[in-house]
């Protein structure tokens, strides 16, 4: 007998019963005994005094009269019963489960759990509650339609019988006693089935501190295996010709951008293996952080891969770096998806045999088919949008190459050092010079026009403007629909001596290159696009972006669209075009006009998120928890962080008898490959 058995060991489990189990992700008596339920109902009774209206309680009392069935409208029974509970007669309705008749019997003694109504004292029953159901408080699951509470309850209950001796204490106890946390016997026991309210809350916090240990436990040690491999690279570049190179640039760079490109250089001149975050706002210059040390790996004699989330971006900077590099006879390949047969293959056999010196394209760089010479350094670009399987197949298509993952999407501090503690971190925390404050401004859809107009005389002035409609999905053919709309609305409205352009991600690859190629030189000057221009495009004389139904978006989407405008000298306008029908939403609308701070709206981000709102949650680049919350239980996810420090400056390679378990738990994790 193991934690690990398949869940199909226990009676009454069979194929379509493990199906709906695995939908859950239940496939092992251990994945069953830790699927925990999301809240309890309150089981014990109270004084009818006591109760507000609507308060969900338990009603316990005796049957006066029996129960009667009613029907009304073409679907609806009602059935109702007379108890009576502290002396008081109280009508209890329970809808559409006739067959709980059965259960009222003149006389009897029956407890039900409902919601009160105080003003016709009655009650309406959501279960009966019976006598096998010992606890104060009934668990509720989250279940699919293949499998009920009931099934479910049961099955845990089998389990938790039969195996829970064999649960191991993974915390060491030293920890655990020192924050008067359960054991996982304990644990797991209190959660399912807790006598009490004081057991759940204990459960809780136990169960909350475990999630995030076991989760810094991985990101540590992924952190202590970079630090201490000698198998990284040495990339011994050419220091002058690198200043060589930064002299040629357009520009002066930032001293922000000067000291992280000297973090990133003395990280590939190091025998430890790189694992970098680069950070930095809209428009702070990561791109050309990013060229100078992929230069620097080319001096070194490595090739250097650059992995962008969008066609479009990997495009354009492909047409950037190829200028860029081309005084230095570095040559850059470009790889997409898209490529014709012929053309790929001439770029597989290039990056083969070493004839390319960078490589930019999308997730085909990862592909099966595609092996390098000798890969040396890789980058990421708005490293949120992948995965981190899909950042580590990178890092194995060469010698174990040093990665630096570059975002826009800042994390406030307190969550960037516990979400991404396993890299080191650089920030970019200035704009290059002269740059102004984009101004943002809110109209009503009605008011829409006020923005064509301010936009019209920009154009006249030289300036260019993206136009954003909303996509749920890029397959989202409604929305597509509005889009279309939209278009053909402004080409009427700006009149045929402006040039607009509608840009999708459904449209063919190389329709799509020319249409951005003809906005980035200018020959158009209105561009209405979905999303896809939402991350990196860098068009500097675009100064103006409309975002339409701008109340569809979270903040780290409008933030990103926003940083579409604004790179050049040129003061740039946003106007966010909404009706909101909510006051999140509403709040969404406002900090956008208040602030340009990437910092100041990722806070504001988590703080929406705390009052329910989960807009672009993909885009925070915050992990999901099953139970803790990391912004409402940021202390324990900061004393988690620092227990698991304290264990591995003690003991890195976790070989000490008492944290066997942790490193039992660490190598199942990676067999697994589900770290994420
Ligand atoms: P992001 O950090 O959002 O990826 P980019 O790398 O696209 O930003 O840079 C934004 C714009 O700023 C580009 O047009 C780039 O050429 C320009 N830029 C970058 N660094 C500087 C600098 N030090 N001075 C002036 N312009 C710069
Ligand atoms: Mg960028």
């Amino acid at each position: 007998m193991q934690l690990t058995d398949p869940i199909t060991i226990l009676s009454g489990v069979g194929p379509k019963t493990a199906a709906a189990l695995a939908d859950l992700k239940i496939t092992t008596i251990k994945s069953l005994l830790f699927y925990f339920p999301f809240r309890y109902d309150d089981l014990k009774s109270r004084p009818l005094a006591e109760l507000v209206d609507q308060e969900k309680a338990l009603f316990k009392g005796t049957v006066i009269s029996p129960p009667v069935i009613s029907r009304f409208g073409p679907h609806k029974i009602r059935l109702s019963v007379r108890l009576l509970i502290d002396q008081v007669a109280v009508i209890v309705s329970f809808f559409n489960q006739p067959w709980l008749k059965d259960k009222f019997e003149p006389d009897e003694e029956v407890a039900v759990y409902g919601k009160w109504n105080l003003t016709k004292k009655s009650v309406v029953g959501m279960k009966v509650i019976t006598a096998a159901t010992k606890n104060e408080l009934d668990p509720i699951y989250s279940v699919n339609k293949n499998i009920r509470q009931k099934k479910l309850v049961s099955l845990i209950q089998e389990a938790y019988d039969q195996y829970h001796d064999l649960l191991p204490d993974v915390i060491p106890t030293t920890v655990r006693s020192h924050y008067r946390l359960l054991n996982d016997q304990e644990l797991v026991r209190q959660m399912h089935f807790p006598k009490n309210q004081t057991e759940s809350l204990q459960a809780r916090r136990s169960a909350i501190f475990r999630e995030f240990f076991l989760f810094e436990l991985q990101i540590e040690s992924l952190r202590v295996q970079n630090h201490n491999s000698d198998t990284g690279l040495q990339l011994n570049y050419d220091l002058g010709a690198l200043k060589e190179f930064i002299q040629t640039l357009p520009f002066e760079l930032t001293a922000a951008q000067k000291r992280v490109v000297n973090e990133i250089c003395a990280d590939l001149k190091d025998a430890h293996h790189m694992n970098r975050l680069l950070q930095g706002d809209v428009g702070s210059g990561k791109t050309v952080v990013a060229a100078i040390a992929m230069f620097a790996a080319v001096t070194a004699g490595f090739q250097a891969a650059l992995m962008v989330p969008t066609e479009i971006l990997a495009e354009q900077h492909y047409q950037k770096l190829t200028k860029l590099f081309a005084p230095l006879h570095v040559r850059v390949s470009l790889l997409t998806g898209s490529l014709k047969t012929a053309a790929r293959n001439q770029v597989l056999t290039e990056v083969a045999t070493g004839r390319t010196n960078i490589i930019i394209g999308t997730q085909a760089l990862i592909q099966t088919g595609i092996t390098y010479k000798n890969l040396g350094f890789a980058v990421i670009d708005e490293q949120h949008r992948f995965g981190v399987n899909q950042r580590r197949a990178l890092r194995e298509k060469g010698p174990n190459p040093d990665i630096l993952a570059m975002t826009a999407t800042p994390i406030p501090r307190t969550l960037a050092i516990t979400t991404y503690g396993e890299m080191d971190i650089s920030t970019i925390d200035e704009l290059p010079a002269g740059r102004r404050p984009i101004q943002t401004s809110w109209l009503k859809i009605n008011q829409a026009n006020e923005a064509f107009a301010f936009t019209q005389r920009q154009l006249a002035a030289g300036d260019q403007a993206f136009v954003v409609a909303p996509l749920v999905s890029e397959s989202d053919q409604v929305s597509l629909k509005n889009a279309e709309d939209l278009y053909q609305r402004l080409q009427k409205y700006f009149g045929s001596q402006t040039s607009v352009a509608l840009l999708h991600g459904q449209m063919p690859t190389a329709e799509k290159e020319a249409t951005m190629a003809a906005f980035t030189q200018g020959k158009i000057r209105v561009l209405v696009a979905t999303t896809v221009v939402e991350v990196g495009v860098d068009v500097p004389e675009a100064n103006v972006m409309i975002i339409y139904n701008a109340d569809r978006f979270g903040l780290a989407t409008l933030h990103q669209l926003r940083g579409r405008v604004g790179r050049g000298q040129r003061q740039a306008f946003c106007f966010l075009i909404a009706d909101p029908q909510n006051e999140v939403a509403v709040k969404r609308m406002e900090i956008m006009t208040q602030t340009n701070d990437g910092f100041v709206l990722a806070e504001a981000d988590l703080k929406l998120r705390g009052q329910g709102d989960i807009f672009g949650d993909k885009q925070s680049g915050i992990p999901e928890f099953r139970l803790g919350d990391p912004v409402a239980n940021n202390n324990i996810l900061l004393t988690a962080r620092l227990e698991v420090q304290a264990i591995f400056k003690e003991d890195p390679k976790l070989t000490q008898t008492t944290h066997y378990e942790l490193a039992q738990y660490l190598q199942q994790q990676q067999a697994a490959d589900n770290f994420d």
